[in-house]
């Protein structure tokens, strides 16, 4: 008899999880909060790494789809110094496919392909059956049964708490985010000054990163260290009262660079949050987690790729499982998971102190260390 499968969430690590097992000919439902696709931006550019993210796609057979989408040419970096100086300039050669980009929507589109989600399903909790299992509470008060509930539901997963206690707490770091539309044409020396890929500016405890997505959209964000409450005498909604106050806080820095601040659209608040490096949790047979809602991490290249790698695993492991075999599939998947993510928390904790760091010749004494010249 084939296993009742439910996913939380259709991030990458949900859709992930449910097009590997789709693929396999195995039934799961997916269940979004969101009441469509498109009801919310899908956010910026993704990298998938070689031995990541773009391992998961191939095993969701997508991997030649996806290469037709990414832009290898999104990787190149520059970097300024404050007063504009170039002090890095790095393009991918013409066969580097290591971490091509690639926009969040698009890879969304390719994961959904066949999946027939189920749309604005909101989930209060997952409560473990007593024989196994577990059922699902929706804000409706409805609630349905599943063999295996995977909670691929993201930072503020209502999942975990079925399995730990542990919640995420504030890095010290916040982004704030704003865009640019047609730079090509409405921002000619803009779209030159950011290039193909990234641009990345360090000073001391901020940083300005700005990244080219398709379709002529290019991505700005303001990182700054700073209070959770930095913002208490600022109306967040107020476009012109942010802008203002983040050009107090990169006063100095050189004219084109702020011009990226100046001509940004609506600003939207990110406060990095994580869950501590290494959190696990004692095992429950019906219930676990996977992507940000097991292991959020600070936004620096691997929590897409490490949700997507662990759907598409679980998934493989669950196809493969025998009669009786699913509990222990998802106890060995658990204890890869925690491993690999671990590791990942352990240099993305470290990256981030770095990239904002009191010291900007730190930021880039990383970038060197990644990629060597
Ligand atoms: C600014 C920024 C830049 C980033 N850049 C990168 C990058 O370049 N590379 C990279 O690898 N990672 C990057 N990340 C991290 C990456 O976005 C996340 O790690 C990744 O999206 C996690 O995927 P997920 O599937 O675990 O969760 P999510 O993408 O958060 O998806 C969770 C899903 O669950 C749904 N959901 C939530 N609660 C409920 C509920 N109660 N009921 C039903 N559905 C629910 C949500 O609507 C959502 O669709 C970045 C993050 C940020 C903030």
């Amino acid at each position: 008899m084939r296993h009742r499968i439910a996913v939380i969430g259709s991030g990458p690590g949900g859709l992930a999880f449910a097009r590997v097992l789709h693929r396999h000919g195995h039934p799961v439902t997916v269940l979004e909060r969101d009441p469509s696709p498109d009801a919310r931006p899908p956010g910026g550019m993704l990298d998938l790494h070689e031995g990541l993210g773009q391992l998961a796609l191939d095993k969701a057979g997508l991997l030649t789809e996806f290469r037709a989408l990414s832009r290898p040419e999104g990787q190149a970096m520059r970097i300024l110094d404050t007063d504009g100086t170039v002090l890095r300039d790095w393009r991918p050669g013409p066969d580097d496919l290591a971490n091509p980009e690639i926009d969040r929507g698009q890879l969304r589109d390719l994961l959904l392909g066949p999946l027939d989600v189920r749309w604005g399903r909101s989930v209060t909790r997952v409560v473990p059956g007593a024989g196994g299992g577990a059922a699902v509470h929706f804000a409706d008060g409805r609630q349905e049964t599943f063999d295996l509930v995977v909670g691929a539901d993201g930072a503020w997963s209502r999942t975990r708490p079925a399995l730990s206690p542990v919640t995420p707490h504030y890095t010290g770091v916040t982004y704030v985010e704003t865009a640019l539309d047609d730079v090509d044409t409405r921002h000619p020396d803009l779209a030159r000054l950011v290039g193909d890929g990234s641009l990345a500016v360090y000073g001391v405890n901020r940083s300005l990163v700005a990244q080219r997505n398709s379709g002529g959209h290019v991505r700005v964000y303001a990182k700054f260290r700073t209070p959770l409450d930095w913002h208490a005498d600022l109306d967040l909604a107020d476009a012109e009262a942010v802008r203002s106050r983040l050009l107090t806080l990169f006063d100095g820095w050189a004219a084109p660079v702020l011009d990226l601040l100046r001509r940004g659209s609506a600003f939207v608040h990110r406060p990095l949050y994580v869950l501590p490096v290494s959190h696990t949790w004692t095992h429950v047979p019906g219930v676990t987690l996977l992507g940000d809602a097991a292991h959020l991490m600070p936004p620096l290249g691997a929590g897409a790729n490490l949700a997507l790698l662990e759907g598409a695993e679980l998934a493989e492991s669950i196809a493969a499982a025998g009669p009786g075999e699913l509990d222990e599939a998802v106890r060995a998947f658990e204890e890869r998971m925690w491993e690999r993510a671990g590791r990942w928390a352990k240099i993305t904790a470290a990256g981030l102190e770095r990239l904002v760091s009191p010291d900007p010749a730190e930021a880039l004494a990383l970038f060197d260390h990644v990629q060597p010249s």
